[in-house]
């Protein structure tokens, strides 16, 4: 059984965190070994199955993240950027591979995980879904083929708990889009406009954020020209779409040279 990969999972009680918890405990590929949650959780030192609601799984909520990632061969993290800087130093230190699906990290954030990156595997996509990273590359390829007389525009819509805008996977969309184009996203983004903005800019990628209700998560690109208009379209009805993601992610770092990837490199696309 000891080659079957040890999985913590950090974030326990959060939406995703619950979702990777039962994923990983219903997959024959992986073991649930650590859960992790902040310091004063009210779910540290129970049992998450109990914590969850329902039987107990014989795993202890912690607040100590070295002492859960060091019984591990993976660590998957939906939490918040300044948490997973912390993870990654530890899970570098451990030397498991770290899944990262937290979003809105800045830059420099992102810059941050580097030193950790030279030891262990990390792989971070701001969308872990199969149909999104298809997207990605379809709009990367449309974008391509296309002139600048199509304005694109990104389109998204989550459920109202979330925290930042625009989302991880509209920005990852946007970059394919730019990509296909040749320019840099930075040089072209036009983010929610407001106001008296004047006319639209030849050339800019658009983003709007739709917050409301339950809504998992729902992307549109847009390509639109005069006379016609071309738009792809990914809906994500169940979290567990990201959490499947997340754990063939955790499997496929195995045995890995350490260094940056992405779900590009975990599904082959
Ligand atoms: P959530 O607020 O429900 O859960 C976040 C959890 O992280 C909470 O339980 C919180 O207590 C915990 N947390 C925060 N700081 C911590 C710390 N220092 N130590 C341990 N735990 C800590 O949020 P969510 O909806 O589950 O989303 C979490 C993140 O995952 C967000 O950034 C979201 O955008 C992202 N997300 C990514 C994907 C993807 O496919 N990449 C899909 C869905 C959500």
């Amino acid at each position: 059984m000891t080659h079957i990969p040890g999985i913590v999972i950090t974030g326990a009680s959060g939406r995703m965190g619950q979702m990777l918890i039962k994923t990983v405990t219903d997959s024959d590929q992986a073991r649930l070994v650590g859960v992790v949650e902040r310091t004063g959780h009210d779910w540290i030192g129970r049992d998450v199955g109990e914590a969850m609601g329902g039987a107990p799984r014989g795993v202890t909520v912690t607040d100590d993240p070295l002492e859960a990632f060091a019984q591990a061969q993976a660590v998957i993290d939906f939490t918040a950027p300044e948490a997973t800087l912390e993870f990654a130093a530890l899970a570098a230190q451990a030397r498991c591979v770290h899944v990262i699906g937290t979003t809105g990290m800045t830059d420099e954030q992102i810059a941050a995980l580097e030193p950790a990156s030279r030891h262990a595997v990390i792989v971070r996509a701001g969308n872990m879904s199969l149909g999104v990273n298809l997207l990605v590359q379809l709009t990367k390829k449309v974008a391509a083929a296309l002139d600048e007389d199509f304005d694109i525009e990104v389109i998204e819509g989550h459920h109202h708990h979330k925290v930042d805008a625009p989302s991880g996977t509209a920005l990852m969309l946007g970059e394919a889009a730019a990509e296909g184009r040749g320019v840099k996203l930075a040089d072209v983004s036009d983010r929610g406009r407001d106001g008296i903005t004047g006319a639209r800019k030849r050339g800019d990628i658009g983003f709007h954020a739709i917050r409301g209700g339950d809504i998992v998560g729902e992307h549109d690109v847009l390509f639109a020209a005069p006379g016609e208009r071309i738009v792809l379209r990914h809906l994500a009805t169940d979290r567990a779409i990201f959490a499947r993601g997340a754990l063939k992610a955790a499997l496929w770092g195995q045995g890995k040279a350490p260094g940056q990837y992405d779900m590009v490199d975990v599904l082959g696309l």
